[in-house]
C-alpha cells in the first residue's frame, strides 16, 4: 500500500516541534515525513536580538537541523519554498522540484510587517533570521570602526535608532544599551557621542502589559542612556534617517542605522496559497487545519488562533508554535491511523518574560510579577526549557544558558 507523504514546512519552532512528534508517533512502514527548511539550521528565533546587537554569537543560536531529526525516520531537505498548489497537493521549491503531499504543515514562521512605511524596505534593518542579525551586528562593529577614521563625522552616524517598543524593540534595545559603552571602549570613542532613540507610535512602552513593570524597564533603560519617544510614529526612512510624527508636528532624526522592530506577518508564502488570510496569517480550525484545504494544517506565526475569553487572536509567540506541533503532529497520525477524533488546540500560557540585557528583566508568570535578576533567571529557564524541548539534555548542555546571577 502506498505510504501517505506527510510534508512540513520550515524548521523553526512549530516545523520542528511538529517533526519530532511525527517521528515518534508513526512508524517509517505508516508514512513517508519530509521536513524542508531553507537552511540546514534551526536558530532560536528568541535570542536573535542578542545576536543583532552582537551580545551572543550566532552558531550558539543555531544548531543543525539532523542533531534534532531522527535521519533514519525524516528525509531533511534543505530548500525554499517558493509556492504551494493547494488544489494539487505540490509545494514547489526554487528549483522549481515540485514535492507532492498527502499532509503538509505549514511552519514558515513570520517576516517583518512594513504597514507600507515609506523607505523601511530600503532602509531600515529587520530582525527576522540568523543572516539579517548578523547584518546588524556587522553594520554596527563597522560603523563604530569608521568613526574616528572619518575628517568630517556624517550627521547622525552615531545615532541608533529602534523602532517600536513592543517586546522585540525593548529586549533589542536592552542589549544594544550594554553593548554600546564596550564598543566606545574599543573604538576610543565618548559615550556621549552615541544617541539611542526607541520610537513608539502607541501612549506607552509595551502596549498592554503590566503598566508596574513598564515603568521598571523603562527606567533602567533610561538609566542606560536609552531615549524614549512614545506617542511617536515613524511616517518614512531615508538614507538619512528617520521622518517622525507627535501631535501633528513632523521632525526628522538623522542616523545611519535603524532598525525596524514595530511588527511582524506570517510568511508571504501565505498569500501565495490563495487560503483566505489576514496579513499572512490564517485563522485555523480548532484542530489546527487551514480552512478549505485539505490535509493541510498550520502553525507558529502563520497560524491565527483566537482566545475566546478575549475574542482576541493569541499573539504569535514561541510558546504557541511549540504547543501547536504536537497537536498537530497527534491529528495528522490520527488521520492516518483512520481516526476522525482530533485533538483541539488550546494553548496553555505560563506568562510572559522580556529580557532588558543578560542580566535583567520583566515578566509576569503564573501570575506573579517578577523584575530584576529573578525575572532574568526565569527568562534563562524559557530559553533553556525550549532547548531541552527540542534537542533533549545534549542541546541544552551544549547551548543552554546558564549564567543565572
Ligand atoms: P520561526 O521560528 O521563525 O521559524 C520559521 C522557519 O521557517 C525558519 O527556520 C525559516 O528559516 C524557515 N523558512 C521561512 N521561510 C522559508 C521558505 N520560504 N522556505 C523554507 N524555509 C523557510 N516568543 C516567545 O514566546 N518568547 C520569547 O521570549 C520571544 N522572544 C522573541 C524575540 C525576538 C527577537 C523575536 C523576533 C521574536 C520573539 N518571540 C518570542 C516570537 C517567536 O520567536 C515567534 O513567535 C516564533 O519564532 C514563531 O515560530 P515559527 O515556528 O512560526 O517560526
Ligand atoms: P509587536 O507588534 O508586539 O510590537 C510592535 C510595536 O511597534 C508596537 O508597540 C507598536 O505600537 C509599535 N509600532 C507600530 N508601528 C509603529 C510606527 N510606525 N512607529 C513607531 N512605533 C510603531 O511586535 P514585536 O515586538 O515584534 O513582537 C512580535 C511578537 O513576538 C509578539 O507576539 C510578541 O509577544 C512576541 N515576542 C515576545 C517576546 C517575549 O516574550 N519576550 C519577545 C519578542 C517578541
Amino acid at each position: 500500500m502506498k505510504k501517505p507523504k506527510v510534508v512540513v514546512l520550515g524548521a523553526g519552532y512549530g516545523g520542528i516541534m511538529t517533526t519530532i512528534h511525527l517521528q515518534k508517533q508513526l512508524g517509517v512502514n505508516e508514512a513517508e515525513i519530509t521536513l524542508i527548511n531553507k537552511n540546514d539550521y534551526h536558530y532560536e528565533t528568541t535570542w536573535l536580538h542578542e545576536v543583532s546587537a552582537g551580545t551572543l554569537h550566532h552558531d550558539r543560536a543555531r544548531v543543525s537541523v539532523t542533531d534534532l531529526i531522527n535521519k533514519n525516520k525524516v528525509t531533511f531537505m534543505k530548500d525554499t519554498v517558493t509556492d504551494i498548489n493547494i488544489e494539487q497537493k505540490k509545494v514547489i521549491l526554487k528549483n522549481n522540484q515540485e514535492i507532492e503531499y498527502d499532509y503538509l504543515v505549514i511552519a514558515l514562521g513570520y517576516e517583518s510587517e512594513t504597514f507600507g512605511i515609506k523607505g523601511l524596505k530600503e532602509h531600515a534593518f529587520s530582525i527576522s533570521n540568523i543572516n539579517t542579525a548578523r547584518q546588524i551586528r556587522e553594520h554596527l562593529d563597522y560603523t563604530f570602526a569608521t568613526y574616528n577614521n572619518l575628517e568630517e563625522k556624517p550627521e547622525g552616524m552615531m545615532t541608533i535608532i529602534v523602532g517600536g517598543a513592543g517586546f522585540t524593540g525593548i529586549e533589542f534595545v536592552a542589549e544594544i544599551a550594554n553593548r554600546v559603552p564596550k564598543l566606545c571602549k574599543e573604538f576610543d570613542i565618548p559615550r556621549d557621542t552615541v544617541r539611542i532613540i526607541c520610537v513608539e507610535a502607541a501612549p506607552t512602552a509595551l502596549p498592554g502589559f503590566d503598566p508596574q513593570l513598564i515603568e521598571y524597564a523603562v527606567t533602567q533603560l533610561e538609566r542606560k542612556g536609552v531615549e524614549f519617544k512614545i506617542g511617536t510614529m515613524i511616517k518614512e526612512c531615508t538614507p538619512e534617517g528617520i521622518i517622525v510624527s507627535k501631535d501633528d508636528q513632523t521632525e526628522e532624526i538623522k542616523s545611519k542605522t535603524v532598525v525596524w522592530a514595530a511588527g511582524v506577518r506570517g510568511s508571504h508564502i501565505i498569500e501565495k496559497t490563495g487560503i483566505e488570510n489576514n496579513r499572512c496569517r490564517v485563522k485555523v480550525g480548532p484542530d489546527l487545519r487551514a480552512p478549505g484545504a485539505e490535509g493541510v494544517f498550520i502553525v507558529g506565526d502563520c497560524s491565527l488562533v483566537i482566545n475566546d475569553e478575549t475574542d482576541k487572536p493569541y499573539p504569535p509567540t514561541a510558546q504557541v508554535a511549540m504547543q501547536q506541533g504536537p497537536v498537530a503532529a497527534k491529528n495528522i497520525t490520527t488521520l492516518i491511523k483512520g481516526g476522525t477524533d482530533l485533538q483541539t488546540f488550546k494553548p496553555d500560557l505560563k506568562g510572559t518574560v522580556c529580557s532588558l540585557g543578560h542580566d535583567d528583566a520583566i515578566g509576569v508568570v503564573f501570575g506573579r510579577k517578577l523584575f530584576g535578576t529573578s525575572a532574568s533567571a526565569m527568562k534563562k529557564v524559557v530559553d533553556n526549557r525550549a532547548l531541552f524541548l527540542e534537542g533533549g539534555p545534549g542541546l541544552l548542555l551544549k547551548k543552554g544558558k546558564f549564567n543565572f546571577f
